[in-house]
Protein backbone atom coordinates (compact mmCIF):
# COMPACT_ATOMS: atom_id res chain seq x y z
CA UNK A 1 0.00 0.00 0.00
CA UNK A 2 1.39 3.03 -0.94
CA UNK A 3 1.76 5.61 1.63
CA UNK A 4 2.58 9.01 2.41
CA UNK A 5 2.99 9.49 6.30
CA UNK A 6 3.10 13.24 6.71
CA UNK A 7 4.15 14.66 10.37
CA UNK A 8 1.55 17.58 11.85
CA UNK A 9 4.81 19.43 13.62
CA UNK A 10 2.53 19.71 16.77
CA UNK A 11 5.00 18.29 19.51
CA UNK A 12 4.35 19.33 23.21
CA UNK A 13 3.26 17.77 26.66
CA UNK A 14 -0.07 16.17 25.24
CA UNK A 15 1.09 14.60 22.25
CA UNK A 16 5.22 13.50 22.53
CA UNK A 17 6.78 13.95 19.49
CA UNK A 18 3.51 15.06 17.70
CA UNK A 19 1.20 13.42 15.26
CA UNK A 20 1.44 11.45 11.91
CA UNK A 21 -0.81 12.19 9.66
CA UNK A 22 -1.22 10.18 6.53
CA UNK A 23 -2.31 10.66 2.92
CA UNK A 24 -3.32 8.07 0.69
CA UNK A 25 -2.44 9.30 -2.74
CA UNK A 26 -3.73 8.54 -6.48
CA UNK A 27 -6.78 9.40 -8.55
CA UNK A 28 -9.14 9.94 -4.92
CA UNK A 29 -6.23 11.53 -2.62
CA UNK A 30 -7.45 10.95 0.99
CA UNK A 31 -5.96 12.07 4.19
CA UNK A 32 -6.16 10.59 7.36
CA UNK A 33 -6.26 13.50 10.05
CA UNK A 34 -6.02 17.02 9.74
CA UNK A 35 -3.12 17.45 12.24
CA UNK A 36 -3.58 21.32 13.84
CA UNK A 37 -3.04 23.66 10.81
CA UNK A 38 0.91 24.06 11.06
CA UNK A 39 1.80 25.72 7.66
CA UNK A 40 4.75 23.20 6.91
CA UNK A 41 2.50 19.97 7.38
CA UNK A 42 0.14 22.11 4.99
CA UNK A 43 3.34 22.98 2.65
CA UNK A 44 4.81 19.21 2.84
CA UNK A 45 1.09 17.92 2.69
CA UNK A 46 -0.23 19.83 -0.58
CA UNK A 47 3.52 18.98 -2.54
CA UNK A 48 3.11 15.46 -1.95
CA UNK A 49 -0.68 15.91 -3.39
CA UNK A 50 -0.76 19.14 -5.75
CA UNK A 51 -3.75 17.69 -7.47
CA UNK A 52 -5.42 18.62 -4.12
CA UNK A 53 -7.50 16.00 -1.50
CA UNK A 54 -10.73 14.46 -2.57
CA UNK A 55 -11.39 13.46 1.53
CA UNK A 56 -10.31 14.18 4.57
CA UNK A 57 -11.15 11.62 7.72
CA UNK A 58 -10.57 12.76 11.27
CA UNK A 59 -10.34 9.65 13.35
CA UNK A 60 -12.09 11.60 16.24
CA UNK A 61 -12.34 15.48 17.30
CA UNK A 62 -9.42 15.46 19.39
CA UNK A 63 -7.49 18.72 18.78
CA UNK A 64 -4.64 17.68 17.88
CA UNK A 65 -6.72 15.03 15.37
CA UNK A 66 -9.35 17.64 13.95
CA UNK A 67 -8.08 21.61 14.40
CA UNK A 68 -6.48 21.61 11.32
CA UNK A 69 -9.05 21.00 9.42
CA UNK A 70 -10.49 24.82 8.66
CA UNK A 71 -6.88 25.08 7.26
CA UNK A 72 -7.27 22.44 5.46
CA UNK A 73 -10.47 23.32 4.26
CA UNK A 74 -9.59 26.99 3.01
CA UNK A 75 -6.51 25.31 0.82
CA UNK A 76 -8.53 22.27 -0.72
CA UNK A 77 -12.11 23.82 -0.77
CA UNK A 78 -13.54 20.80 -2.78
CA UNK A 79 -12.36 17.94 -0.20
CA UNK A 80 -15.27 16.23 1.96
CA UNK A 81 -14.21 16.39 5.57
CA UNK A 82 -15.96 12.96 7.30
CA UNK A 83 -15.66 11.84 10.96
CA UNK A 84 -18.26 9.99 12.97
CA UNK A 85 -20.16 12.71 14.56
CA UNK A 86 -19.64 14.00 18.11
CA UNK A 87 -21.44 17.37 17.51
CA UNK A 88 -20.34 19.22 20.76
CA UNK A 89 -16.92 18.93 19.50
CA UNK A 90 -17.50 18.85 16.07
CA UNK A 91 -18.44 22.06 16.07
CA UNK A 92 -15.86 23.99 17.33
CA UNK A 93 -14.08 23.06 13.97
CA UNK A 94 -15.84 25.04 10.93
CA UNK A 95 -15.86 22.97 7.78
CA UNK A 96 -18.82 21.54 6.00
CA UNK A 97 -18.56 18.12 8.02
CA UNK A 98 -20.06 14.60 6.44
CA UNK A 99 -21.09 12.13 8.98
CA UNK A 100 -19.59 8.54 8.55
CA UNK A 101 -20.96 5.21 9.85
CA UNK A 102 -19.58 1.85 11.20
CA UNK A 103 -19.10 -0.80 8.15
CA UNK A 104 -19.12 2.73 5.18
CA UNK A 105 -16.03 2.28 2.39
CA UNK A 106 -14.12 4.93 0.91
CA UNK A 107 -12.78 4.06 -2.31
CA UNK A 108 -9.43 5.63 -2.87
CA UNK A 109 -6.13 4.94 -5.36
CA UNK A 110 -5.27 2.03 -3.00
CA UNK A 111 -8.29 0.16 -3.03
CA UNK A 112 -11.22 0.72 -0.84
CA UNK A 113 -10.66 1.54 2.92
CA UNK A 114 -13.44 0.30 5.15
CA UNK A 115 -14.94 2.39 8.39
CA UNK A 116 -14.27 0.95 11.73
CA UNK A 117 -16.35 2.44 14.81
CA UNK A 118 -13.86 2.18 17.73
CA UNK A 119 -15.40 4.76 20.70
CA UNK A 120 -13.74 4.15 23.84
CA UNK A 121 -10.71 6.91 23.64
CA UNK A 122 -13.43 9.03 22.42
CA UNK A 123 -16.79 8.57 21.73
CA UNK A 124 -16.54 8.83 17.87
CA UNK A 125 -12.90 7.21 17.11
CA UNK A 126 -12.78 5.12 14.03
CA UNK A 127 -10.40 2.89 12.27
CA UNK A 128 -9.98 2.78 8.57
CA UNK A 129 -9.13 -0.65 7.48
CA UNK A 130 -7.21 -1.37 4.44
CA UNK A 131 -8.53 -5.13 3.97
CA UNK A 132 -5.84 -5.86 1.03
CA UNK A 133 -2.78 -5.41 2.91
CA UNK A 134 -4.28 -6.29 6.43
CA UNK A 135 -3.22 -2.62 7.31
CA UNK A 136 -5.17 -0.38 10.34
CA UNK A 137 -5.18 3.45 10.18
CA UNK A 138 -5.77 3.31 14.60
CA UNK A 139 -5.82 7.21 15.32
CA UNK A 140 -5.55 7.01 19.23
CA UNK A 141 -6.93 3.40 19.93
CA UNK A 142 -2.82 1.72 19.87
CA UNK A 143 0.60 3.81 20.90
CA UNK A 144 3.22 1.48 20.93
CA UNK A 145 5.45 1.86 24.12
CA UNK A 146 2.58 3.12 26.25
CA UNK A 147 -0.92 2.68 27.13
CA UNK A 148 -3.34 5.10 25.72
CA UNK A 149 -5.60 7.08 28.27
CA UNK A 150 -9.55 7.16 28.30
CA UNK A 151 -10.95 10.47 29.26
CA UNK A 152 -13.20 9.46 31.89
CA UNK A 153 -14.81 12.23 32.27
CA UNK A 154 -14.50 13.99 28.10
CA UNK A 155 -16.31 11.20 26.32
CA UNK A 156 -13.84 8.27 27.35
CA UNK A 157 -15.44 4.96 28.32
CA UNK A 158 -13.39 2.02 29.12
CA UNK A 159 -15.61 -0.53 28.43
CA UNK A 160 -16.29 0.39 24.95
CA UNK A 161 -12.39 0.91 24.50
CA UNK A 162 -11.68 -2.85 25.35
CA UNK A 163 -14.32 -3.75 23.11
CA UNK A 164 -12.81 -1.95 20.14
CA UNK A 165 -9.29 -3.27 21.33
CA UNK A 166 -11.07 -6.65 20.31
CA UNK A 167 -13.12 -5.77 17.86
CA UNK A 168 -9.63 -4.93 15.67
CA UNK A 169 -7.51 -8.18 16.96
CA UNK A 170 -10.56 -9.96 15.32
CA UNK A 171 -9.71 -8.27 11.82
CA UNK A 172 -6.25 -10.02 12.16
CA UNK A 173 -4.46 -6.66 11.18
CA UNK A 174 -0.80 -7.17 10.41
CA UNK A 175 0.38 -3.34 10.91
CA UNK A 176 -1.19 -0.31 12.39
CA UNK A 177 -0.26 3.00 11.28
CA UNK A 178 -1.37 5.13 15.05
CA UNK A 179 -1.34 8.59 15.04
CA UNK A 180 1.51 8.79 17.76
CA UNK A 181 4.61 6.96 17.94
CA UNK A 182 6.15 4.57 15.26
CA UNK A 183 4.57 1.92 13.09
CA UNK A 184 2.93 -1.06 14.83
CA UNK A 185 3.88 -4.24 12.68
CA UNK A 186 2.61 -6.48 15.63
CA UNK A 187 -0.66 -4.97 16.74
CA UNK A 188 -2.07 -8.16 18.03
CA UNK A 189 0.87 -8.68 20.60
CA UNK A 190 0.12 -4.86 21.77
CA UNK A 191 -3.70 -5.40 21.89
CA UNK A 192 -2.91 -8.42 23.84
CA UNK A 193 -0.44 -5.83 26.58
CA UNK A 194 -3.30 -3.58 26.70
CA UNK A 195 -5.55 -6.05 27.74
CA UNK A 196 -3.42 -7.67 30.32
CA UNK A 197 -2.40 -4.06 31.50
CA UNK A 198 -6.42 -3.27 32.01
CA UNK A 199 -6.52 -6.46 33.95
CA UNK A 200 -3.94 -5.62 36.05
CA UNK A 201 -5.19 -2.39 36.47
CA UNK A 202 -8.58 -3.22 37.65
CA UNK A 203 -7.29 -5.92 39.92
CA UNK A 204 -4.97 -3.41 41.56
CA UNK A 205 -7.84 -0.82 41.89
CA UNK A 206 -10.26 -3.54 43.36
CA UNK A 207 -7.66 -4.21 46.00
CA UNK A 208 -7.48 -0.54 46.86
CA UNK A 209 -11.06 -0.45 47.58
CA UNK A 210 -10.72 -3.65 49.56
CA UNK A 211 -8.89 -1.19 52.23
CA UNK A 212 -11.80 1.09 52.73
CA UNK A 213 -13.87 3.29 50.42
CA UNK A 214 -11.57 6.30 48.79
CA UNK A 215 -11.95 9.19 46.32
CA UNK A 216 -9.94 8.60 43.16
CA UNK A 217 -6.96 10.65 44.05
CA UNK A 218 -6.76 8.71 47.33
CA UNK A 219 -6.48 5.46 44.97
CA UNK A 220 -4.33 7.40 42.47
CA UNK A 221 -1.62 8.45 45.22
CA UNK A 222 -1.47 4.53 46.33
CA UNK A 223 -1.44 3.39 42.90
CA UNK A 224 0.64 5.40 40.80
CA UNK A 225 3.82 5.98 42.80
CA UNK A 226 6.44 9.03 41.93
CA UNK A 227 4.04 10.65 39.72
CA UNK A 228 4.90 13.52 37.68
CA UNK A 229 2.31 16.16 38.87
CA UNK A 230 1.97 17.23 35.07
CA UNK A 231 0.26 13.30 35.00
CA UNK A 232 -1.74 13.11 37.97
CA UNK A 233 -4.80 14.36 35.92
CA UNK A 234 -4.08 11.75 33.16
CA UNK A 235 -3.99 8.89 35.96
CA UNK A 236 -7.51 10.40 37.66
CA UNK A 237 -8.55 9.89 34.32
CA UNK A 238 -7.76 6.50 34.01
CA UNK A 239 -8.71 5.37 37.43
CA UNK A 240 -12.05 6.95 36.87
CA UNK A 241 -12.43 5.14 33.79
CA UNK A 242 -11.63 1.75 35.65
CA UNK A 243 -14.53 2.42 38.15
CA UNK A 244 -17.67 3.69 36.09
CA UNK A 245 -16.34 0.41 34.10
CA UNK A 246 -16.84 -1.73 37.26
CA UNK A 247 -19.80 0.47 38.63
CA UNK A 248 -21.52 -0.73 35.53
CA UNK A 249 -20.73 -4.13 36.40
CA UNK A 250 -21.84 -3.23 39.76
CA UNK A 251 -18.61 -4.16 41.37
CA UNK A 252 -18.05 -1.03 43.00
CA UNK A 253 -20.58 1.77 44.20
CA UNK A 254 -20.26 5.28 44.87
CA UNK A 255 -21.15 8.03 47.96
CA UNK A 256 -20.56 11.01 46.17
CA UNK A 257 -16.84 11.37 45.38
CA UNK A 258 -16.33 8.21 47.92
CA UNK A 259 -16.01 4.77 46.12
CA UNK A 260 -16.59 1.40 47.74
CA UNK A 261 -16.80 -2.07 46.76
CA UNK A 262 -20.16 -3.36 45.85
CA UNK A 263 -21.12 -6.14 48.25
ZN1 LIG B 1 -7.14 11.40 21.14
Amino acid sequence: MNIVTLHAANPGPMTGSGNWTYLVPGPRPLLVDAGVGHASHLDELFAATPAGLADVVVTHAHADHISGAPALHRRAPAARFRKVPWPEADAGYDVPWEALADGQVLETGEGPLTVVHTPGHAPDHVVLWHEASRTAFTGDLLVRGSTVVIPASRGGVLADYLRSLRRLAALAPRRALPAHGPVIDDPLAVIDLYLAHRRDRERQVLEALDGGPATVTAIVARLYLDLQPALVAMAEESVLAHLLMLEGEARVARDGATWRLAR
